[in-house]
C-alpha cells in the first residue's frame, strides 16, 4: 500500500457547476460538471478525488485559450483519485475543467445512494436518491477536490422525473421541463457560499413538509415521508428557536436564506449537518404526540440543536483536516446542551449531560487502548473509527471544563472572534485556543493541550489534615487506568487541572478554585468545623476521578442520605467509587454499601448514573446464577422506594424528570426479575392489544421487554404483528429492541434472523445492528449473538463496513464477554470444594480458560479484518480483561456481602 498523500495544491477549484441526472429505476446516474479552477503553478497534471465513477470524457479550457483534451485519465480505487494528464503544461492562471461521468445510486448509505419508500397512492416500492458525503464520499457523486479545507462555491442542477421533488443546500432559481424529454424537469439551485464538499447534499424523492420561520425571516422547513409532515412540528419549532439562539450567542447571523431538515428512511448516522439541508434518520426527527416518548422528544431537541450549531461551527468555519474532527463534534455536543438548556429549562439538561455524556467518556478513556482527543489522521479511512465517544463525549467534556474555567461571557466573546476571523475558511484546534486565550487572558493553550494531546485523564488522591481552624487537603494526580495498572511510561503524565472544592456550610457555592499544575498540591480550606464534609469537583465539571481518604469519604456519606450534597455531586461521588472498584483500588462491597445510601434518592440524573453501574454489575455477575439472584434481590430492594413513589401511572403535573425516572426504574426492575412489575406489564400489554387502554409511550420499551422475556408463541407473534403495523420508527425500534430480550434460544435465533432479513426487510438496515447488539447484551443471547456474528460476518461486513455501525456492533457484541460456562464450573467447584495448596493452580487454570476466550475473539478479528474497527477490537479485548480481573478479585466478597444482606 502506498502511503496516503493529500491532493496536490498545484490546481485548486474556485467554482463547480454540477448537473446530475439520477435514474430512479436503473439506480444509476449521469452527470457533467464545469469546474472553474486556478492553476497555482505550471503542471501537466490535474489530480482530484473520484471513486466508483466512470469518467466518459473530459477537457480543460484555459481562460482565453483553446480547449485541451487530456492524453489520458487514470483512476485509482486505492487512492480514490483520478489524474488527468495533458500533453502540454497548463500555465498559471484560471480555466475550466469539464468532466462527463456516470455513477451508481448504491445501497451502502454513502455517497449518492438509494433510499426505499412506499409511493403516495399505493403499495408501490420506489427509490429516492439521497446523499451522505461526510466524511469522504462526495467523490462517489462527482469528481472533485474532496478535502474539507479545499472550499469552493457550487451551483447544482438536478434533472429528475417531473413528479419528484428535489432539494439541495440553497434555494431553487429556476425549474423547467426539458423540451426534448417532457417527462424530465431541470431544477437549478442558487450558488452556495464558499464551502467544503462534505457538506453538500442533494435529494430527489417524494416528501411532505411543514414550514415556519426564524425571527429574522430565515425560512425553516421539516420534510417527512408522505403523510407524516405533522410529525415534524416539534423539530420545526426547535430549529427556528435554535437558529435564533445561535444568531444571538455567536453574534453572527445564519448566512443562508433557508434551513431544511429532512427525515430519511435509510440513513447510516443519526443526523448530518449539510449546510442548509440537514438529513436525519426518521427516529431522530419525527415526533408523534400520541406515540413518542418524553425521552425521544428530548433527544430530538438535542440532535436538532447539535446540527444547527454545526451551521456555524463546522460549516461556516471548517476543520482544516480530519485530525481536528473532535473540535467540530465535541464543540457541537457542548453547544447542543447549552442551547437546549435555554430552550427547555425543565429538562435540567446539564445534569443529564453528566450521566449521558460525561461518564461514558470517562469509562472508555480509562482503557489503555483509548486515544487522545486529537488524533493525527492520514488516510480518510481512519476517520470513521474516531467518530467515537472520545471525539464527541470527552471532546465536549473538556470544552465544558474550559467554559467553566474562563466563564460564559469571555467564552462567548472568544467564540465570536474565532468565527468571525475564520468565516468561509478552515481552522485548526490551536486557532480556537488562540481566540479564547485572547478573550480570557488565561493560559488556555497550555491547559487544553494537556487534555487534547494526551489520552486518558487523572485520578486525584486526596488526604486531609487539620491546621488550627483550617483543613489542608493534599492532592496527588496520576493517570487513571481501568485495570489499575499504570504503565511506567505514563507514570509521569500530568494534566493542568482546574480544581474546585465545595463544603457542607454552603454546598452550592464553590469554596476554593485553583489550577493544579504539578503532581501534588496542598489546598487550604479555612474555618472548617468538625465533621464538615469537603468535596472536590463541584458538579462533575472537571475531567478527573477523585480517590478520597476513608476519613473524607465517611464524612460525605450522611450528606448522600440526607441529600444535602447537591445531586451532581452525589452522582459524581458514586461514580468515582465505582470506577475505583473496577480498577481494583477498592472492593465491590464498598460501592454496594454506598449504593445503599441512595435508597431515598429522588433525582432522575443520579438514578441514571446508578442505573449504569447496576447494568454493568448485572452484566458482570450474569455468569454466576447464584450471585446474580442475590444481586437482583439487592437491586429490587434498592429501587423499591422510588418505584412505590412513582408507580405505573403518570401523576398529573409531574416533572419531565420524574416521567423519565419512572421508565428507568420500571425497566431496571424488569431486568431484575421483579415479578409484580412484570405481571403488571403483562396486564398493560393485554389491555393495550385489546384496545381498552393504551400504554403511555414512556413505558412502552419497558412493557415490550417485560412481555418478550418469557413470551410464548402467541405473544412473540403479537409483538411482530405490532411491529409490522406500526408506522412510527420509534415504535418499531422499541418493539424490535423488546424482541431482542427473549430468553428462549430458538426465539433468539428467530430474532437475529429477523434482524438480518433485509433487503426486503421488516427491520431497516440501520436498525438491524441495534437488534443484534441488544441480543448480545442479554445473558442468554450473548453467546448466540457472538456465534451469529461469526457466521454472518461477510454479510455484516458488506452492509456496514463503510460507516460507524460496524464499530459499534463489534464493541457491544464482544466487550461484555467475561467468562464462559466452563470457567464458571471450575470456579464454582473450587469455591465450594477447597483443596488446600492448589489455589495457585486453580487460578492459573482459570487464567488459561479466560485466555482461550480472549484468544477466540482475538483470532477471529485477526483472521477476519473489519477495516476501521481495529481500535475497537483492542478496546473490547481490554474490557474483557478488566472484567475478568474484577470478577476473579471480587466474586467471593460480593457473594459474601449479598448473602449477609439477604
Ligand atoms: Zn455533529
Amino acid at each position: 500500500m502506498t502511503s496516503f498523500k493529500r491532493l496536490p495544491s498545484t490546481v485548486t477549484p474556485i467554482h463547480y457547476s454540477i448537473t446530475l441526472r439520477p435514474n430512479l429505476t436503473s439506480l444509476t446516474f449521469s452527470g457533467s460538471e464545469d469546474i472553474e479552477v486556478r492553476i497555482n503553478s505550471d503542471t501537466n497534471e490535474i489530480v482530484l478525488n473520484s471513486l466508483e465513477i466512470d469518467i466518459t470524457s473530459a477537457s480543460f479550457t484555459p481562460q482565453n485559450g483553446k480547449k485541451l483534451t487530456p492524453l489520458r485519465i487514470q483512476s485509482s480505487d486505492e487512492t480514490e483519485t483520478s489524474c488527468f494528464t495533458f500533453s502540454e503544461p497548463l500555465t498559471s492562471g484560471t480555466g475550466v475543467l469539464s468532466i462527463q461521468f456516470t455513477g451508481i445510486l448504491n445501497d451502502k448509505l454513502i455517497g449518492f445512494y438509494r433510499s426505499k419508500y412506499q409511493s403516495r397512492e399505493g403499495r408501490e416500492e420506489r427509490y429516492a436518491a439521497v446523499t451522505q458525503f461526510a466524511a469522504t464520499d462526495a467523490r462517489r457523486a462527482f469528481p472533485g477536490w474532496d478535502e474539507p479545507a479545499i472550499k469552493a462555491t457550487f451551483a447544482v442542477t438536478l434533472e429528475v422525473p417531473i413528479d419528484r421533488m428535489t432539494l439541495s443546500n440553497t434555494d431553487v432559481v429556476s425549474e423547467e421541463v426539458l423540451e426534448d424529454d417532457p417527462r424530465v424537469k431541470r431544477v437549478k439551485y442558487s450558488t452556495t457560499p464558499l464551502m467544503s464538499t462534505y457538506l453538500l447534499a442533494f435529494i430527489v424523492g417524494e416528501f411532505d413538509f411543514v414550514e415556519s420561520a426564524t425571527t429574522d425571516g430565515v425560512r425553516v422547513r421539516v420534510y417527512a415521508p408522505v403523510g407524516k409532515a405533522s410529525q415534524g412540528e416539534f423539530a420545526l419549532s426547535v430549529t427556528a428557536k435554535a437558529i435564533n439562539y445561535y444568531n444571538d450567542y455567536f453574534g453572527i447571523s445564519y448566512p443562508l436564506p433557508k434551513m431544511d431538515l429532512i427525515a430519511l428512511s435509510d440513513f447510516a448516522y443519526w443526523a448530518m449537518e449539510n449546510w442548509g439541508l440537514v438529513t436525519y434518520r426518521e427516529t431522530a426527527l419525527l415526533m408523534d404526540p400520541k406515540n413518542s416518548s418524553s425521552m425521544s422528544k428530548q433527544s430530538t431537541a438535542l440532535t436538532v440543536a447539535h446540527e444547527v450549531s454545526h451551521q456555524w461551527f463546522g460549516n461556516l468555519v471548517t476543520m482544516e483536516w480530519w485530525t481536528h474532527l473532535w473540535l467540530n463534534e465535541g464543540f457541537a455536543k457542548f453547544m447542543e446542551y447549552l442551547c437546549v438548556d435555554q430552550l427547555f429549562p425543565e429538562y435540567q439538561i446539564w445534569m443529564q449531560y453528566v450521566s449521558q455524556t460525561f461518564l461514558p467518556a470517562l469509562q472508555l478513556d480509562a482503557l489503555h487502548n483509548s486515544h487522545p482527543i486529537e488524533v493525527p489522521i492520514g488516510h480518510p479511512s481512519e476517520v470513521n473509527e474516531i467518530f467515537d465517544e472520545i471525539s464527541y463525549n470527552k471532546g465536549s467534556a473538556v470544552i465544558r471544563m474550559l467554559h467553566r474555567f474562563i466563564g460564559d461571557e469571555l467564552f462567548r466573546k472568544g467564540m465570536h472572534s474565532y468565527l468571525s476571523l475564520h468565516s468561509y475558511k478552515s481552522a485548526k484546534t490551536e486557532d480556537l485556543w488562540t481566540a479564547l486565550q485572547e478573550s480570557s487572558n488565561k493560559p488556555v493553550r497550555d491547559v487544553m493541550s494537556t487534555w487534547t494531546l494526551q489520552k486518558g485523564y487523572p485520578v486525584i488522591s486526596v488526604t486531609s489534615r487539620r491546621d488550627k481552624d483550617s483543613v489542608i487537603l493534599s492532592l496527588t494526580q496520576e493517570k487513571f487506568c481501568a485495570d489499575g495498572k499504570l504503565p511506567a511510561n505514563e507514570s509521569t503524565t500530568r494534566w493542568l487541572i482546574p480544581i474546585s472544592v465545595i463544603r457542607a456550610s454552603d454546598p452550592n457555592q464553590i469554596a476554593v478554585e485553583v489550577l493544579m499544575d504539578s503532581k501534588t498540591l496542598d489546598i487550604e480550606v479555612p474555618n472548617v468545623s468538625t465533621n464538615e464534609w469537603l468535596k472536590l469537583n463541584a458538579s462533575c465539571v472537571g475531567v478527573y476521578r477523585v480517590n478520597y481518604s476513608p476519613e473524607l469519604l465517611s464524612l460525605l456519606l450522611p450528606s448522600i442520605v440526607d441529600k444535602t450534597l447537591p445531586p451532581l455531586d452525589r452522582l459524581g461521588l458514586q461514580s468515582d467509587v465505582f470506577a475505583l472498584v473496577q480498577s481494583g483500588r477498592t472492593s465491590t462491597p464498598e460501592v454496594l454499601k454506598l449504593m445503599d445510601a441512595f435508597a431515598n434518592e429522588d433525582d432522575y440524573t443520579v438514578w441514571n448514573a446508578i442505573d449504569g453501574c447496576l447494568a454493568k454489575l448485572n452484566q458482570l455477575l450474569s455468569h454466576n446464577s447464584e450471585v446474580l439472584q442475590l444481586f437482583h434481590a439487592f437491586g429490587r430492594q434498592l429501587l423499591s422506594k422510588t418505584y412505590s413513589r412513582l408507580g405505573w401511572q403518570p401523576i398529573k403535573g409531574e416533572t419531565h424528570l420524574d416521567t423519565l425516572l419512572r421508565g428507568l426504574v420500571i425497566n431496571r426492575l424488569i431486568s431484575f426479575g421483579d415479578q409484580s412489575v412484570i405481571s403488571e406489564a403483562k396486564n398493560l400489554f393485554d389491555s393495550h392489544c385489546a384496545g381498552s387502554h393504551v400504554i403511555p409511550p414512556d413505558l412502552r420499551s419497558a412493557v415490550y421487554r417485560a412481555v418478550a422475556i418469557d413470551c410464548n408463541d402467541k405473544t412473540f407473534d403479537t409483538l411482530l404483528k405490532l411491529y409490522r403495523e406500526s408506522d412510527l420508527h420509534e415504535e418499531k425500534r422499541r418493539l424490535s429492541l423488546g424482541l431482542a430480550s427473549v430468553k428462549d434460544s430458538n426465539r433468539i435465533a428467530k430474532v437475529l434472523d429477523f434482524a438480518l432479513s433485509v433487503p426486503i426487510s421488516d427491520v431497516r438496515s440501520n436498525e438491524s445492528v441495534l437488534v443484534i447488539i441488544s441480543v448480545g447484551l442479554t445473558r442468554n443471547g450473548r453467546d448466540i449473538a457472538w456465534k451469529f456474528f461469526k457466521e454472518n460476518k461477510d454479510e455484516l461486513r458488506r452492509r456496514y463496513e463503510s460507516g460507524t455501525l460496524i464499530g459499534r456492533l463489534v464493541k457491544h457484541i464482544t466487550e461484555n464477554f467475561c467468562t464462559e460456562d466452563t470457567l464458571q464450573d471450575v470456579q464454582t467447584f473450587f469455591t465450594e470444594n477447597a483443596f488446600p495448596g492448589t489455589e495457585r493452580t486453580v487460578k492459573q487454570s482459570l487464567e488459561s480458560i479466560l485466555d482461550s476466550l480472549l484468544q477466540d475473539v482475538q483470532t477471529f478479528f485477526t483472521e477476519n479484518a473489519f477495516p476501521g474497527t481495529e481500535r475497537t477490537v483492542k478496546q473490547s479485548l481490554e474490557s474483557i480483561r478488566v472484567n475478568i480481573d474484577w470478577l476473579s478479585r471480587d466474586l467471593q466478597s460480593i457473594h459474601a456481602f449479598l448473602t449477609k444482606r439477604s
